[in-house]
């Protein structure tokens, strides 16, 4: 475990928080209305916990913001970094109150009974897109006449490109899951169950450091061949390939690797066939060749293309049938997405994973999968095990 992690500056808060509303002004916003989740952890750095019970962050685009937190939570809420630095006013409610009240209330107040926004002249509210339907709706009826929009024009404009603080923690988090990868490859796999396997997959995604381990697929033999396949009772058997997609947060930031391994209990006879080296060696290509692509001012498809390409010319096309990467950084799967008709250029910044595979349905499959980051001048791959094919005893 590392003692010097890498950690947001409480003042990078006050820059998320003035972005947000400006962009939120300009775009004729009277308020943003955030509630618990990867947008309040990206504004706030709190990590509420998402209760019935309203916890919000009011951001008015012509007044103060706060955090409005149950009574009861109001030690966590003070304590995250803007709050705790002063930057970020907590208000409380008791548990009497009408939260969704106080919210309608402050934002009135904040708006000054003026209206700006669109022509009609109504009052548009942006609201995070995961706000549970139980809180917008109540929002919705203590404010009549406001018209409530998504705030993921504004908010994913802002989130979409890390800055050096956020690379630093999805690097640590990658180079935590590339130690655990190295130490599963070293370790028994044949005899064991793929649910057992995940389960010190897990562990040791802890022990390495991250906060959370999110996942741990482990798919043998014909499992190998299904992408989001989870971890079962099947017992892994000499001979065969075992993709290992696993990942955690660190700091609420995320890692995702896959590394493809054959097992051969020891016997040289139970190598890979020549089939699945050819497979292999095809995905490979590809994967490293998407990676290559990536730069600035390159769009998200381009970077698709430049992984299918190779397998099509290989005649694999129709066994690669999910899109290449997505991005990551607070949540797991998040904008952009590597995918066909994504024609967002690329920007230094932007972080998101590179992950083709080859799967032979009843067979057997591979995958590689990177996060890479895009530099100033291409990519970044903030993942560095190897991505051969592990040829181990297993
Ligand atoms: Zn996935
Ligand atoms: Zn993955
Ligand atoms: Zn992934």
């Amino acid at each position: 475990m590392t003692t010097s992690r890498p950690s947001i500056p409480a003042e990078r808060y006050r820059e998320r928080l003035a972005a947000a509303r400006d962009l939120a002004r300009e775009a004729g916003f009277g308020a943003i209305l955030v509630g618990v989740g990867a947008d309040m952890r990206y504004l706030a750095g709190y990590p509420a916990m998402p209760l019935e019970r309203l916890t919000m962050l009011v951001i008015p685009t012509a007044g103060d913001w706060a955090l409005v937190a149950p009574r009861l939570e109001a030690t966590p809420a003070r304590s995250c970094p803007p709050a705790a630095a002063g930057f970020l006013p907590v208000v409380t409610w008791e548990e009497a109150d009408d939260a969704h009240a106080l919210v309608a209330s402050m934002v009135r107040e904040a708006t000054g009974g003026e209206r700006p926004g669109d022509e009609s002249g109504g009052l548009r509210i942006a609201v995070s897109d995961d706000l549970p339907a139980r809180h917008l709706l109540r929002l919705q009826e203590r404010a009549p006449g406001a018209r409530f929009e998504l705030a993921s024009p504004i908010l994913g404009r802002l989130r979409i490109v890390k800055d050096a603080d956020e690379i630093a923690l999805l690097t640590e988090a990658a180079r935590a899951a590339d130690r655990v990868v190295d130490q599963i490859a070293h370790g028994r796999l044949v005899g064991r169950t793929e649910a057992d396997v995940a389960r010190e997959v897990r562990e040791r995604l802890i022990a390495e450091g991250h906060d959370d381990a999110h996942f741990a697929i482990v798919g043998s033999g014909p499992n190998s061949a299904s992408p989001h396949h989870e971890a079962s009772e099947r017992v892994i058997a000499a001979g065969e390939p075992i993709v290992l997609d696993i990942g955690g947060t660190i700091d609420g930031y995320g890692s995702d690797i896959t590394r493809t391994l054959w097992v051969t209990g020891g016997d040289p006879a139970k190598g890979p066939d020549e089939r699945f080296r050819h497979l292999f060696g095809v995905l490979h290509g590809a994967q490293a060749a998407a990676t290559r692509s990536v730069g600035p001012g390159v769009t998200a498809e381009a970077v698709d293309a430049a992984a299918r390409g190779p397998i099509e010319a290989e005649g694999f096309g129709d066994a690669f049938f999910h899109r290449t990467g997505h991005g990551i950084g607070l949540e797991g799967h998040e904008d952009p997405y590597i995918i066909a008709g994504n024609r967002e250029p690329l920007r230094e910044g932007m972080a998101f994973s590179v992950e083709p595979g080859i799967y032979l349905v009843g067979e057997y499959g591979a995958r590689i999968e990177d996060i890479v980051v895009c530099g100033p001048d291409g990519p970044i791959a903030l993942n560095e095990a190897p991505r051969e094919l592990y040829v181990i005893d297993g």
